[in-house]
């Protein structure tokens, strides 16, 4: 045979054992990603339960569509959720021990997530107390030291060149995983003027700081017309380069994603919205649509997951979230280990349980679709990047690395 051509059937064959190599990679994924649950799958089921949250709460389909309206009806005491909700006499009284200590908080929209029939629902952790909470006897309640690296009222700063600005501690949903549970208190405040214009001050004065974090609470729990001057006033500081916005209501309140909230953040770019989906179950059509609504106006989306146990700490569970968050244009940014946050130990995982979901990631989707993992410094020291360990060791010339499958290869140096 010509030896032409006999390299060429060689490498056929390659390409063709290879392609199978790769296919028995995805298989186990192809196979159970069905059975993770989804918001856009179970969409049908979720609008029923919609209805009928509608009809307990006397709304009319225009009141539910209505930012105002659910933020003005968040379920936040115990009757009204067992109401709502399917609550054992037990769970009833937890839940009530609970939010003597710690309140909870939920938009309608948000409670429609909750399977009621799953005491393991990943929407119900995140939503509703635990009597967990009461028994934690770890964490700190800053552990962060926030509150130590506040050089201005609701500002915190941890690195040279970028701030974080507190707005508010209003959230339309309480996360039971918050890790700044602290601020919560007992009721709803917003930074006031004289704090924002402190703030302001701030930077002004600080000409090394030129990417300003806005976040809280969640920042867009602020009115838009509060929201356009704060962007405005930051836009005339000339050393302020690029603002972000820190936000959950893409995924707790997507009506609050209108037209004109849309409008006005386009004319304030460049801008970053950065918000936390933590499972594929809350990408519903609604919250789709808020996250397509923001970048058609030009807003680059961002992801920050936490990494919760019993929620999301599974390699399958990240790999379908996010490549369903791409596909509504948001990118994974940070999947941040749960902080040791006095109450909320149950949601913590060992530090591995995260570095092989990352592992898990690298080669098996999208380079898009692989956030940075990170562990919070304690001290307000910042944030730490983990990653797999893939250099396995050197040689005068030569590294020794690991590929996605774990293949070990010489690599010339
Ligand atoms: C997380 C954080 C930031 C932003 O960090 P990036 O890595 O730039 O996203 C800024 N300031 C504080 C205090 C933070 O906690």
């Amino acid at each position: 045979m010509d030896t032409d051509v006999k390299e060429n059937m060689d490498n056929k064959n390659n390409a063709q054992r290879r392609v199978k190599e790769l296919e028995a990679a995805i298989q186990l994924y192809s196979m159970q990603k069905g059975q993770i649950p989804d918001g856009t799958t179970l969409w049908e089921k979720i609008k029923h339960k919609q209805e009928q949250l509608q009809t307990a709460l006397k709304a009319s389909p225009d009141d539910w569509q209505d930012w105002q309206w659910q933020v003005a009806n968040r379920v936040s005491d115990v009757e009204q959720l067992a109401k709502l909700l399917q609550l054992s006499k037990e769970q009833e009284e937890e839940i009530d021990k609970v939010c003597r200590l710690f309140r909870f908080c939920i938009s309608p929209y948000y409670l429609s997530l909750v399977n009621s029939a799953d005491a393991a629902c990943p929407i119900r952790r995140q939503a509703i107390p635990a009597i967990e909470e009461m028994l934690d006897q770890h964490g700190l309640v800053d552990p962060m030291a926030e509150e130590a690296g506040s050089p201005a009222p609701g500002v915190v700063q941890r690195y040279p060149d970028r701030i974080i600005i507190n707005v508010t501690n209003r959230c339309a949903m309480f996360c039971r995983h918050c890790q700044r549970r602290r601020r919560i208190g007992q009721s709803d405040e917003n930074l006031s003027l004289a704090g924002l214009l402190s703030a302001l001050q701030y930077i002004k004065e600080h000409e090394q700081i030129r990417d300003v974090l806005i976040t809280g609470g969640d920042a867009l729990m602020l009115e838009d017309q509060t929201l356009d001057w704060l962007l405005t006033e930051l836009e005339q500081i000339p050393h302020v380069e690029i603002k972000r916005i820190g936000t959950r209501v893409p995924v707790t309140l997507p009506m609050r994603i209108t037209d004109d909230l849309c409008r006005m953040l386009g004319n304030h770019l460049p801008l970053y919205l950065n918000t936390q989906f933590n499972h594929p179950l809350e990408i519903t059509p609604h919250a789709a649509e808020a996250c397509l609504k923001l970048a058609r106006s030009g807003i680059a989306l961002g992801n920050q997951s936490v990494l919760l146990a019993g929620v999301n700490d599974n390699a399958f569970v990240i790999r379908k979230l996010n490549q369903m968050l791409l596909s509504i244009m948001v990118r994974p940014y940070y999947l941040f280990h749960a902080k040791p946050v006095t109450g909320t130990h149950h949601f913590r995982t060992p530090v591995e349980t995260g570095i092989e979901i990352m592992r898990s990631l690298r080669g098996s989707t999208s380079g898009l679709a692989i956030p940075t993992f990170v562990v919070n410094a304690p001290g307000g020291l910042g944030k730490i990047a983990l990653y797999p360990e893939c250099l396995l060791g050197t040689t005068e010339n030569k590294v020794l690395l690991q590929t996605w499958e774990g293949k070990i290869i010489e690599y010339d140096n």
